[in-house]
């Protein structure tokens, strides 16, 4: 099925003041990754910097960034960045984008916050420009006349956005969905949405996150009621994973743990940070006297504690993970201990959070998840409110946005329930040159597009198709690391084989991938049996272990691909 006509990659024209060009950079018929370049009249503005956690498959990977050679072919035509909220997958590329192109950033204070944190960790703060921007603001960018519309969001200070040139406005709502009782109380701007709407709006690009999901997306309020009755009835030490950046649940969490009489320790690095951050800003209340440090946690007793943990995604490495596999260097798992992962499993994670959950199982621990538990409400409309979007804006044009395919698709059927025809759906793919001119709208044209993987260093630039990453393994080259481990015993198997490819000279080699070995060796050495029955985890170990072996030794940063055979 054709919604609309697609033309061949055609070459480089400068888009005149009578037309104007959407170009998704990242996001579109992928999970992630969000970006979005709008030109007109020698202008490009740009919409979210977002990364993609890698899926599992992708060994040696730490994050995916979206390839820029977009926006580098025309960076001075670059003239502004907005932010329309401080998740990762929205400002996390902002680091590479900035070191490419230096424009001015827009944002809310809570997101330029998080995003401070990324640039610092870059050292890029001080080269670049921050502007703070509250909803409703006003901004002009070249031609486009800017306002910014607030929505509701699993985060705090989420903004869409209205793009108006002489064409008609766009509206992009960035993440929402209609929370009627927010923790904050800051409802979406139904009458800026409406006015827009009463105004004529050219075309509105929605998340379509949860378009398949029927019916109303619930309140955060909701979890609140259902968090409390584990509270209620738990025992032993509460364990709560969610993102760092969800900023309402951990209110909510935190709110909890005073009524209940508990104290709230704060395990994982970003937790921390975010929490020092939203709490110095004013976007979350600590009750008085509810945050413990480590040492004051360690003398509670368990039924006192709150432990709010990072690693919702099964990460072996996060403070979750480590709790799961009793390695974490303050806290054990008991039984009676009480496990709730609150958040959603961004899809390719499902495999690594529920080999989490067995481990706590093992241990006896009563795990929460949203399986089963109300336990998380997800922050994207669902269909009656993607209705109520297009019905506030009633679109002359709509572009379904964040979503895999089937998303984009569901969300284009759901537009077609509210009276939008085919013909006015523009159902595009990352990458797609979306055009506007006086006459419609249509998809005319391919940019580059693509992803970059890089390793968590941010160095090392790995090709999505690692065999074709001449380049990559010329440079810092590949090493594979197999260790067989008998499946019934948990023993290995023969030695670790270690190959290298492109990575070290002839001479010498063989020293070197011999220290490698019992690397390999001590690593599975000091590995639990636990952990060597679960492959997931022993590869990251390996990984992790032969990453500082090459760094130290030999000065360079190999993909390291562990492979691990349960025979
Ligand atoms: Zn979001
Ligand atoms: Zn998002």
């Amino acid at each position: 099925m054709l919604y609309f006509s697609r033309t061949l990659p055609d070459e480089p024209r400068t888009v005149s003041s009578d037309q104007m060009e959407v170009i998704p950079l990242g996001g579109l018929g992928e999970f992630g990754m969000n970006m979005m370049a709008i030109r007109h009249a020698g202008t490009i503005l740009v919409v979210d910097a977002g990364l993609m956690f890698p899926r599992n498959d992708l060994l040696g990977v730490d994050l995916v960034v979206p390839d820029l050679r977009y926006l580098v072919e025309h960076k001075d035509e670059v003239k502004a960045i907005v932010l329309t909220h401080g998740h990762e997958d929205h400002i996390g590329a902002l680091p590479y984008l900035l070191d490419e192109i230096p424009a001015p950033v827009y944002g809310t204070p809570l997101t330029l916050a998080f995003a401070e944190g990324r640039l610092s960790e870059h050292r890029l703060l001080d080269r670049v420009q921050l502007n703070r921007v509250q909803a409703r603001d006003t901004l002009q960018v070249g031609d486009m006349h800017l306002e910014f519309l607030r929505v509701t969001h699993s985060i705090a200070d989420s903004i869409g956005l209205a793009i108006t040139t002489d064409l008609g406005t766009l509206i992009h709502t960035g993440d929402f969905k209609f929370d009627q009782s927010p923790p904050d109380g800051k409802t979406t701007d139904y009458s800026r949405f409406s006015y827009y709407g009463e105004r004529g709006v050219l075309a509105l690009f929605s998340d379509s996150t949860n378009s398949e999901r029927p019916g109303y997306t619930p309140s955060e309020n909701h979890v609140q009621r259902h968090l409390e009755q584990i509270f209620h009835t738990s025992q032993g030490k509460i364990i709560v994973a969610c993102f760092a950046s969800s900023i309402h649940r951990i209110q909510i969490i935190l709110d909890l743990a005073r009524e209940f009489r508990r104290r709230v320790v704060l395990v994982g690095r970003s937790m921390k940070e975010n929490l020092g951050i939203a709490r110095g800003m004013g976007y979350i209340s600590v009750p008085a006297g509810t945050l413990a440090d480590i040492n004051e946690g360690l003398q509670l007793p368990a039924d006192q504690i709150v432990l709010l943990a990072t690693g919702s995604q099964g990460e072996p490495m996060a403070a979750l993970g480590k709790l799961a596999l009793d390695k974490h260097k303050n806290f054990r798992v008991e039984p009676d201990d009480s496990i709730i992962i609150s958040a959603r499993a961004i899809p390719g994670n499902e495999s690594r959070i529920s080999h989490l959950i067995n481990h706590f199982c093992r241990r006896g621990a009563k795990v929460y998840d949203e399986s089963r538990w109300s336990i998380h409400v997800s922050g994207h409309a669902s269909q009656e409110e993607l209705k109520l979007m297009l019905n506030l804006t009633r679109p002359r044009f709509f572009v379904p946005i964040h979503g895999e395919y089937r998303q984009l698709y569901h969300h284009s059927l759901v537009a077609q329930e509210t009276g939008i025809t085919k013909d006015r759906i523009l159902l595009a793919e990352t990458g797609d040159i979306i055009t506007f001119t006086a006459d419609g709208a249509g998809i005319r044209g391919k940019a580059p597009v693509g992803r970059r993987l890089l390793d968590d260093s941010g160095m090392a630039d790995v090709d999505e198709f690692v065999v074709r990453d001449r380049q990559h393994l010329s440079e810092e080259g590949v090493v594979l690391a197999v260790v067989a481990i008998n499946k019934s015993t948990g023993e290995l198997e023969g030695l670790p084989e270690l190959v290298s490819r492109g990575h070290l000279d002839e001479k010498g080699v063989s020293a070197i991938l011999a220290e490698g070995k019992q690397i390999v060796l001590n690593t599975l050495k000091e590995s639990t049996e636990e952990e060597r029955a679960d492959s997931l985890v022993l590869t990251e170990m390996i990984r992790a272990d032969l990453k500082r072996f090459f760094r130290k030794r030999t000065g360079t940063r190999p993909m390291i691909v562990p492979l691990v055979l349960e025979i």
